[in-house]
């Protein structure tokens, strides 16, 4: 965004406070809101020096876009903060060392943990569905694009989902040098090494018509940040559809009740609209949802996005339990979600004494489909 927008951007902000009912880190440390970013943000782009703790507020934010959905003034505060960490990283460098790090592994592993091994290793995909370094014909015009957290920490998950598409007779093709989006690169500022990875993936994803997301974050800047977006689709859209088409039954008796509860990720809901796919699919498997006071656009953040783990992975936790506790009556119920950022998170709030199970719906789905088809 151009300055002059930017400024006639910040000139509409009337302080009216809207922006600080649904910000999870207004919620829980009664600051930081959108409405002080704005301030600071305002300071930066007249070109004064900010301070230590001005910096660091503008990154203390998940970027859940909360702020931008409720805004009357319609401001496009991702945008703003986006260019504001962008000027921040190229004025002042990085927040950390562990920013630092992070974007070096990424540009010389393709991931962000420095892992040399390959993604797929022990993964169950048929063989026949891995396009290998140097091959230029995929087997299928579909890429399935796992993402780092599936790939490296969520190998259950990951295979899980993998099992899903096979048993829905999904095609996809999957990359063995699948590398890593660039969003968490982005979030550190450093828009210059972001864009060199968009450029080498807008490649790779070029022979593909369809590129179905595992990860709600790759998902959303794929979608905002490279270019067709419209090949770009977050899985459960399509396993829903499938689910539909196949109209099976659930497999519950009659008079039994199952019910979970699902908690929305910020990158489905807000930016996509997409609330209902998965609730539809739990309905469809025979579940009831046990529903958050606020959930779909509405929803609370898990605490763990928008570079929050890397520069603030206490106040992270604190977002993450803040969430737990709206629903701590039902820790006895199986806690879902789509996103493994969020599982991350949330996983690491819960202590071994508590009951709570947090997992992705894609061990349910799965689990239900094996005995249904
Ligand atoms: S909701 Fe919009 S106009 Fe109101 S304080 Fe927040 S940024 Fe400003
Ligand atoms: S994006 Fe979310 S965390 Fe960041 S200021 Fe807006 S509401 Fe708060």
């Amino acid at each position: 965004m151009i300055r002059e927008k930017m400024r006639e951007a910040l000139s509409r902000c009337t302080e009216c406070g809207q922006c600080e009912q649904f910000c999870s880190i207004f919620l829980t440390m009664g600051e930081h809101s959108a409405q002080q970013k704005l301030k600071i943000i305002g300071e930066l782009l007249e070109g004064r020096e900010l301070t230590d703790e001005e910096i660091d507020s503008v990154f203390l934010c998940t970027k859940c876009e909360a702020c931008q959905e409720v805004c009357p003034q319609e401001i496009p505060t991702i945008e703003i903060f986006d260019w504001a960490r962008h000027t921040i990283q190229s004025k002042y460098g990085f927040r950390n060392k562990k920013q630092q790090i992070l974007v070096q592994n990424i540009l010389h592993y393709g991931n962000p943990f420095g892992e040399t091994k390959s993604r797929l290793l022990d993964a169950s995909a048929p063989p026949e569905k891995i396009v290998h370094q140097g091959e230029d014909i995929p087997p299928s015009s579909t890429l399935l694009h796992l993402g780092c957290m599936l790939a490296y920490r969520f190998a259950d998950m990951r295979d899980d989902l993998l099992e899903i598409f096979n048993l829905l007779e999904i095609d996809y093709t999957l990359l063995e040098e699948e590398k890593c989006c660039g969003y968490f690169i982005w979030n550190t500022g450093d828009h210059h090494s972001a864009e060199k990875v968009i450029q080498e993936n807008a490649r790779i994803f070029d022979p593909y018509d369809r590129i179905i997301c595992a990860c709600a974050g790759c998902y959303t800047f794929f979608k905002q940040n490279y270019p067709h977006p419209e090949k770009f689709y977050h899985n459960i859209e399509i396993i829903s559809e499938k689910l539909k088409e196949l109209n099976l039954a659930p497999l519950m008796k009659k008079g039994e009740h199952h019910c979970v509860i699902f908690h929305d990720s910020c990158h489905l809901t807000r930016p996509h609209g997409i609330i209902e796919p998965p609730r539809e699919v739990l309905r469809q498997i025979g579940y009831e949802l046990e529903e958050f006071p606020l959930s779909g656009k509405e929803g609370l953040c898990c605490g763990a996005d928008g570079g929050m783990r890397i520069v603030n992975p206490e106040l992270a936790l604190t977002m993450g339990n803040a969430r737990l506790n709206q629903l701590k009556e039902h820790q006895d119920l199986p806690f879902l979600t789509l996103c493994p950022f969020c599982i991350f998170n949330f996983r690491e709030c819960v202590s071994e004494e508590e009951p709570w199970k947090i997992g992705s719906l894609y061990q349910y789905i799965k689990e239900y489909l094996q005995k249904a088809l």
